[in-house]
């Protein structure tokens, strides 16, 4: 089939100018003498390099790096070089443009940055089982210059915006790593509004029906909320303003992700979550008035509404390691429903709307700067080559996102530590030696042992002793990555110590044997003895593990193993499957299809059925394994082995049944039992495989295995269920 495009060029060259325009309207305050010469030359490059672009929508290419450049300058608040880098962030990976003419146009610092965002660019994009390596490589360029993450994560937020025209298999591995990478990136340099908006964007495309529902809801009650916050704001607007304090005062909805995750969390549904919106008091105060008229606030609105005494959190004295400033309370509102209030000074907000970079702006005011500790740190994390590129980026991932504590050293320095740190993680930020010899510590002058969780606010000596050394299963007391890494390098070490001794004793026994030690020998040893590398052999000959009785015993079985070589069989799945699939009629694993030659599975983790969204991934010893595209590991999976992932559809078929779960909550009522089986059975004729209920004080919790045809069929199960007398709430269940 053929699309006929008209295209009106003079149009789009009005387009294109307007949209230049608005971005330097943008970039306003930010530019200086001079600024706006470069970035005219920087425009003028990549609207002449680009000029037969397109992008999949039909539009010119040249909107994508004027819109990244836009939301840089606009929403992350970014200056002339990088609003310079973004326009051109394409030029060198898409066009004849080279580094050498950039530099030469623009200067060094430009050509470096760009440089980076042209090595990063590659990174999601092979079809290589090293994505986690070149995650690294990405974090490394933060470690160069902030700017280039931050345009990365420009570059990113507009391509999901934009993702509409793209295929579905591409929605889903870009969807994925954007909830697996950015979106946790973007937390951690406090750019709180891109990452929430990444989230929601991120879960659009892997559960768009969940998406769906969240919004529609929300849309629903948008009225009535607007009603409630007006309510609950009058009285604080009116006693802030009698009292001299200049502010700001609204209601701010909670993202679609963050209710859902709400919902999860607390396996509630929507009706019952309660902060759908937090109220935010945002002050104009001069710098040395910032912290007493924050708490002039927070005492006006606790007079008025009753605090939580659990949720106050005091972000202002200790600001985040990510730069955040901000005092939180839960009130109860009058309708009995908790209320969140975010109390903070204009300047605060600015770093928490736009992170880093205002951070930046107003360095010079704040006392300390966490995230130049926390770059510290990420740079210290990735100077040791010899971790896991996957064991990194797990450990990395969780300290994105953790909470953090304060804890005191004996002299009373303040250290910050990842929520449930304990005194050994402690010990390793301290100093590596410290962590190493660690055998205890003293928690406010008390003796504790090395795995205690320290507390916000506690004061921690650590006890050490020059013959401790550092134990494998240290490696479940530390959550820091700093921690993490400096054990496994530390037992590494202690390793090769060991397979060295275990080495040379091996040498003697092979000569005792009258076996010649030699590379092919050793090999067919580790493989008899079943084990991953020559290096294990060794250490098990060391440790006494692998005796002479044993290698003697190799030497009789040595002539049928002989010819047989160690096997490969990772690779030869991916590509023989990938193959298979495609000599079928198309590249897509149809599922349920009798014809079909390979074999796969239904994931546990998530038990899809026929209508779900799902995709193909190959394991490394089990075949296909079918996931829904909303599965709780879907994102790690298509983020982390893009190039295991197969696309997968459902081919109907009525006969087929499949298992899933339903739980069902209500008011236990007399024949609610009967009732509810009546209707699965009798009603739809459903098979139940198990059936477990809990009651409760009148509470009703059941659990039921069904077998069902697909998303439709169990959607009606699901309703005429609701529609029994006592059932408040459906809902399937995963696993
Ligand atoms: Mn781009």
């Amino acid at each position: 089939m053929k699309t006929e495009l008209v295209i009106d060029l003079e149009a789009e060259k009005q387009e294109i100018l307007k949209r230049y325009r608005a971005l330097l309207r943008a970039s306003k305050s930010t530019l200086q003498k001079g600024d706006k010469k470069e970035i005219r030359k920087a425009f003028d490059m990549a609207l002449e390099s680009h000029k037969d672009m397109r992008r999949k929508s039909g539009e010119p290419y040249i909107y994508h790096p004027i819109a990244v450049a836009q939301i840089a300058a606009e929403e992350i608040g970014l200056g002339t070089t990088s609003i310079v880098c973004a326009l051109l962030h394409d030029v060198v990976e898409d066009t004849d443009i080279t580094l050498e003419d950039i530099e030469r146009e623009f200067g060094k610092k430009t050509a470096k940055i760009i440089d980076g965002l042209t090595k990063i660019s590659g990174v999601f994009d092979t079809n290589s089982s090293l994505q986690a390596e070149n995650f690294r490589k990405m974090l490394l360029t933060l470690a160069d210059d902030v700017r280039v993450i931050l345009i990365k994560l420009a570059d990113r937020l507009h391509n999901m915006r934009t993702m509409d025209f793209m295929p579905r298999h591409k929605q889903l591995k870009i969807a994925s790593e954007t909830i697996y990478l950015y979106a946790p990136l973007a937390h951690r340099l406090g750019l709180y509004a891109i990452k929430s908006e990444l989230e929601d964007l991120s879960m659009k495309y892997l559960d768009p029906d969940t998406y769906k529902f969240i919004a529609k809801k929300l849309n629903e009650k948008k009225a009535e909320r607007a009603l409630f916050i007006k309510k609950f704001v009058e009285p604080i607007d009116e006693i802030v303003h009698e009292q001299g304090l200049v502010a700001d005062v609204y209601g701010r909805p909670k993202s679609i992700h963050s209710i859902w995750n709400k919902m999860k969390k607390k396996n509630i549904p929507f009706e019952e979550v309660y902060d759908l919106f937090a109220i935010r008091i945002i002050l104009d105060s001069a710098p040395e008035n910032e912290k007493a008229d924050c708490w002039k606030a927070y005492s006006i609105v606790t007079d008025l509404y009753r605090p939580n005494p659990d949720r106050l959190r005091d972000w202002v004295s200790s600001p985040k390691g990510n730069g955040y400033e901000s005092l939180h309370t839960t009130v109860m509102g009058p309708r009995g429903q908790w209320v969140e209030v975010q109390i903070r000074t204009q300047r605060m907000n600015e770093i928490a709307e736009k992170g880093f970079a205002a951070h930046w702006k107003y360095k010079e005011s704040s006392n300390d700067n966490g995230l130049d500790q926390w770059i510290q740190k990420v740079r210290e994390m990735l100077s040791n080559p010899e971790a896991n590129a996957l064991d990194f980026l797990d450990d990395f991932k969780m300290n994105l996102f953790s909470d953090e504590i304060f804890i005191f050293t004996p002299k009373g320095a303040l250290i910050q530590l990842p929520l449930g740190a304990t005194a050994l993680d402690f010990a390793f930020e301290i100093h590596t030696d410290v962590g190493a010899t660690c055998i205890g510590a003293k928690v406010n002058h008390k003796l504790v042992p090395i795995s205690y969780k320290l507390q916000n606010g506690d004061q921690v000596e650590i006890i050490t002793s020059s013959k401790q050394t550092p134990k494998e299963d240290w490696l479940n007391v530390v959550v820091t990555a700093k921690a993490k890494s400096k054990i496994k390098s530390s037992l590494k070490e202690e390793k090769r110590k060991i397979a060295e001794n275990g080495k040379e004793i091996l040498e003697r026994k092979l000569k005792s044997l009258k076996i010649t030690y030699n590379t092919d020998n050793i090999q067919k040893l580790s493989y008899f003895f079943k084990l991953p590398s020559t290096q294990e052999l060794f250490v098990n000959v060391a440790l006494g593990k692998i005796e002479l009785k044993d290698i003697r015993e190799y030497l009789t079985t040595e002539k049928e193993i002989e010819n047989r070589g160690p096997e490969r069989p990772e690779n030869l799945t991916v590509d023989g499957i990938k193959n298979k699939i495609k000599g079928g009629e198309s590249d897509i694993l149809l599922i349920g299809e009798d014809m079909q030659r390979i074999d796969y599975t239904l994931a546990a983790c998530c038990n899809p059925i026929p209508g779900d969204d799902v995709f193909g991934f190959i394991t490394v010893s089990e075949g296909i394994k079918i996931h829904r595209t909303n599965c709780p590991n879907a994102a790690q999976l298509m983020a982390n082995y893009g190039y295991r992932v197969v696309k997968a559809k459902w081919n109907r078929q009525k006969e087929l049944t499949f298992l899933t779960g339903l739980k069902i909550v209500g008011i236990d009522d007399v024949g609610l039992i009967n009732n509810i089986t009546r209707v699965i059975s009798t009603d739809f004729k459903v098979n139940m495989r198990s059936i477990t209920v809990d009651t409760n004080e009148g509470i009703f919790e059941g659990s039921i295995m069904i077998f069902v045809n697909d998303t439709e069929h169990l959607e009606n199960l699901i309703k005429n269920l609701l529609k029994v007398r006592g059932v408040t709430g459906v809902t399937r269940f995963d696993a």
